[in-house]
């Protein structure tokens, strides 16, 4: 059990912890609102304690009663502080007789920052409305007081009513034949850190996949979207081979709006997964491996706090590599290894990543967003460190050491340190001089990737470097018979190869012969938009607009914006583009775009005119964007 103090929770773990969550709520589209109550079952530790602190964000909080030895109800003090801007309202509940059941009546904020509510206009059936939550990393208290840290882990039930039109998810025990009538009740028996809380409501219909897995979606998205993930249950048995039985009963995928600010988040039993990677050729269902993967390292062994997040996203996107090469050979393996190293070198190099922020095995985030923290340090450096590991001991070593951890960690929450105690005892100190305590310094403490890391060189980028440079002295495109079998992954790379800014007419060439202006495929749209931005080629500024309406993921559309504000036309443009997008934006978004023009602010009171809207203000707090864009997956 974690007892390190979490800085981005005022809850108090140690004194007295919630081991159940009882939720009653109703879901109001009008108002934009959950409300009703949030009953705790409490374990009380410390034997002097009376007061339970719980974490709020913009609740309103309308009464706190605990229940005696009788079941009898009675009101309890308590006391909302005034609000911090990242951690929100501690909330101090005085209970004299340490009652083991405490209930909290509540209301949230419409601004929630854990919850967006879209209107019919911006579904895909343009009907009914759709809402859904974002708990990770610290927004659940934006729409439950909880303790919301990742060292409490707790089992819930709910009862949920809404329209009766609306079907209504949660990560729990979905029932795939559920009548949608507007009352719901679920139960999740599994003890989850607060992040995994999550729900949605919607115009939802199911397609399944397997015996334990299948897609809810809107109508008219689910089957592309079950055929887009017809290989889950493989993925599901290909990572029951390496780490064990997957503990949590059904596995399935929920396809949310394109505004869904990330790509995936690994809810429990209901991965929420933006409608973006469904391409139509299977070529970006690694995000299924990523947040299947998360069963096993994140909502099985769980990040103590948000400064050890490595040891969910980097034992992720570990696990997630060996599942697309079990299933789909090593060379696309390889290639996203390869995309993720050469996106984090850039990164480092342009001095987006700070040194400090570099390494493995951060220091306290204290008066720090922990969203704002998150790179891909703690993706692809986590990830690579894992592999440096394998490729040290082997696999016939490295693979039941791994699963070790899952197993003598399951439904625990553990910090760098126990990581690194458990690495020594089980792995280092069994096969000694392996690997030199400078080795491991270098990937926990020093910032950077260590100079002995090997890097991914994939044979077909070989093939994309080759027709690139081609290209680039001869003026001569690659023929179709070399770039037809391109999956999505060989045109990022050819893509991420081509200088920062090309001629117009060869922008002209490339767009004519590869339809790059208005594709569907996310990962293409945000390195071309960038690069036509730079290059002042405006052929696809209409695409480019709707693109940075319709997607509200945040890895996709953040690289545009950034290309476009370095200009005072680019940064008009963005604002008008934002200005329309707004309203169909998710809190998340909406914050790093608007820190972002806010920023910038300065540049266009220099260049430009006086009508231009006024500067979002610069009190708001900058959330980074990065490329990984936040915690959930890539
Ligand atoms: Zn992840």
């Amino acid at each position: 059990m974690a007892t390190t103090r979490d800085e981005h929770s005022y809850a108090q773990p140690d004194k007295v912890r919630i081991s159940d969550l009882a939720l009653d709520l109703a879901v109001d589209f009008d108002r934009k609102q959950l409300s009703g109550t949030a009953t705790y079952t409490l374990e009380w530790l410390d034997p002097q304690a009376t007061q339970l602190v719980l974490d709020t964000r913009d609740l309103t909080i309308t009464k706190v009663e605990g229940a005696n030895r009788e079941g009898q109800w009675t009101p309890l003090r308590y006391a909302l502080a005034a609000r911090d801007p990242i951690l929100g309202s501690k909330l101090t509940i005085q209970v004299p007789e340490r009652d083991t059941s405490v209930r909290v009546a509540y209301t949230t904020s419409p601004e929630a920052s854990g919850l967006q509510w879209l209107e019919p206009a911006m579904t895909q059936g343009k009907q009914q409305p759709f809402m859904f939550s974002q708990s990770e990393a610290i927004h659940a208290r934006s729409w439950v007081p909880l303790q919301d840290t990742p060292g409490v882990r707790f089992t819930y039930k709910a009862h949920v009513t809404a329209p009766a039109n609306a079907m209504v998810l949660m990560s729990a025990d979905n029932d795939p034949a559920a009548a949608r009538d507007g009352d719901y009740s679920f139960t999740m028996p599994q003890p989850i850190p607060s992040y995994l809380l999550a729900i949605a409501a919607g115009d939802l219909v199911f397609e399944p996949i397997s015996r334990r897995s299948g897609v809810w979606a809107e109508p008219a998205m689910v089957h592309k979207a079950a055929s887009e993930f017809a290989d889950t249950e493989k993925m599901i048995d290909v990572a029951e081979k390496l780490y064990g039985p997957y503990r949590w009963g059904r596995y399935d995928l929920l396809v949310l709006p394109p505004s869904f600010p990330f790509g995936g988040m690994e809810n429990p039993r209901l991965t929420f997964a933006t409608p973006t990677v469904i391409v139509g050729d299977k070529s970006l269902v690694s995000l299924v491996a990523h947040e299947l993967a998360h069963s096993w390292s994140g909502n099985l062994v769980t990040n103590a706090s948000w400064k050890n997040i490595w040891l969910n996203e980097g034992f992720t996107t570990y696990v997630q590599a060996r599942i697309t090469e079990a299933l789909y050979g090593n060379e696309l393996a390889e290639m996203e290894r390869q995309i993720d190293q050469e996106e984090l070198a850039r990164e480092i190099k342009s001095g987006e990543i700070a040194p400090a922020d570099q390494v493995l095995a951060l220091p306290a985030l204290a008066g720090r967003d922990p969203d704002e923290v998150l790179s891909d340090i703690a993706y692809t450096k986590g990830a690579w460190f894992l592999q440096f590991l394998e490729q040290r001991f082997g696999r016939d070593t490295f693979d039941p050491f791994l699963r070790g951890w899952f197993d003598s960690h399951a439904f625990k929450s553990a910090t760098s340190d126990e990581f690194v105690d458990y690495l020594q005892a089980n792995l280092l100190a069994k096969h000694p001089d392996m690997v030199t305590p400078a080795e491991l310094d270098a990937w926990l403490h020093q910032p950077g990737i260590p100079a002995f890391a090997h890097r991914a060189q994939s044979r077909n980028f070989g093939i994309v470097d080759a027709a690139r440079i081609a290209w680039s002295a001869e003026g001569k495109l690659p023929p179709a018979s070399i770039t037809t079998p391109w999956s999505t992954q060989e045109w990022t790379h050819f893509l991420d190869g081509l200088p920062e800014t090309l001629p117009v007419e060869r922008m002209g060439a490339l767009d004519a012969a590869y339809h790059f202006s208005g594709t569907p495929n996310g990962e293409l749209a945000q390195r071309w938009y960038p690069l036509a931005v730079r290059s002042g080629y405006h052929a696809g500024d209409d695409a480019m607009a709707a693109f940075l309406q319709v997607v509200g993921r945040r890895k996709l559309i953040m690289p545009t914006y950034e290309a476009l504000v370095k200009t005072p036309e680019g940064l008009q443009f963005a604002r008008d583009v934002f200005e329309k997008a707004r309203p169909g934006y998710h809190p998340i978004t909406t914050a790093s775009v608007a820190a972002l023009l806010a920023k910038a602010a300065p540049v266009a009171s220099a260049a430009s005119a006086a009508d231009a809207p006024p500067a979002v203000s610069s009190t708001v707090p900058a959330p980074a964007a990065p490329a990984t864009g936040g915690a959930p997956a890539p």
